[in-house]
């Protein structure tokens, strides 16, 4: 069965084409992550020849990560979540003190609107490409803070949101959600299988399933840490950042923000680079070992690897891997030039 997405009235905004990671097929703009020749990752593909803002016109827009637009995956104005990101950078100078550097700063993304978590930035990208599409309904696979990130935007925006968590999740954690007034749907099965059902429903109702088909736009958002550190420290950027891995997807994206393809933010003229990004301790850094296949096992019995929730899953843990092993090599470099 195939349903026409419900239209909503037309709206200013367009979502850009999409290119292959893998094979460079490039593809019309469409609620679509996956290649259709070789089931590898898509990406927004910027116009080389837009017209960037300088750091001046930058700092006379409103705060909000809407300020880098034109590093953001649309043409013409975004319509929804107008204030999501330009969350402070506070600096810690008892946490350099301990790491033994100069300056550190931590992002406070806690205070992200609406829903006070980083997920913010990537779902106000992701209901922007909603909106561009014309989709009435948005959704998502979460474990958490992703859930109350879509339920909030989508109240907000007058959307229905749909929410697929696997059942064994603590409450605790979809408490926002079901305050926004999401569908919930728990579901009997691993985070995996929550993935690969949301697959399945976007396809047959035509939802914006955030970090599903409309992936692309969403992973974008990310990006938008980096731009604002580099302005918070007076168009500067810090010699090494440390980011939580999770999926490893911002770590990612935190380097394609320095990627001069996407066209440098603030125009260029950095006094330095930044040299190293650091995947964070946590779960999720041994979760992209075991899922991505393993180089790193410490002992005791293979872990049996987890069955790929979908191509596009999968193909992004191999490329999530080749990220964390590009980090750990920048680490190795980086104690090298330490001892010479
Ligand atoms: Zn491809």
């Amino acid at each position: 069965m195939t349903v026409t997405p419900a239209t909503l009235a037309p709206v200013s905004i367009t979502a850009r084409p999409l290119r292959c990671r893998n094979c460079g097929a490039e593809r019309a703009p469409a609620p679509v992550a996956i290649c259709d020749q070789c089931l590898g990752p898509l990406d927004p593909v910027y116009d080389p020849t837009r017209r960037l803002p300088d750091r001046a016109t930058i700092a006379g827009r409103a705060p909000s990560l809407w300020r880098y637009q034109e590093w953001l995956p649309f043409d013409g104005e975004p319509v929804l979540s107008l204030d999501t990101g330009f969350t402070p950078l506070v600096e810690a100078p008892a946490l350099a003190r301990r790491l033994g550097v100069a300056h550190a700063w931590v992002k406070n993304d806690t205070v992200c609107h609406p829903s006070l978590s980083f997920k913010d930035r990537v779902v106000a990208a992701a209901i922007n490409a909603a909106a561009a599409f014309g989709l009435d309904t948005i959704g998502c696979a979460s474990t958490g803070n992703l859930a109350n990130a879509v339920a909030a935007h989508a109240a907000r925006a007058g959307l229905k949101a749909w929410i697929f968590i696997p059942d064994e999740l603590e409450a605790g954690k979809v408490v926002g959600t079901s305050v926004y007034g999401a569908r919930l749907v728990r579901v009997r099965g691993t985070y995996d299988d929550v993935n690969r059902l949301c697959a399945q429903v976007a396809d047959r109702f035509g939802w914006g399933v955030v970090n599903v088909n409309l992936r692309s736009y969403y992973g974008e958002g990310s990006k938008t840490v980096a731009y604002e550190v580099a302005e918070q420290l007076g168009w500067r950027l810090p010699s090494a950042v440390v980011a939580p891995m999770a999926g490893g997807s911002l770590l990612r994206r935190l380097r394609r923000a320095g990627d001069p393809g996407d066209g440098r933010v603030g125009g260029g003229g950095e006094r330095r680079r930044t040299r190293r990004r650091h995947p964070g301790p946590g779960r999720g850094r041994r979760r992209v070992r075991r899922d991505g296949g393993g180089g790193d096992h410490r002992g005791g019995p293979r872990p049996r690897p987890r069955r790929p929730v979908s191509a596009g899953r999968r193909t992004g843990f191999v490329h999530h891997r080749a990220r964390l092993e590009d980090a750990r090599g920048g680490e190795r470099r980086a104690r090298r030039g330490a001892r010479h």
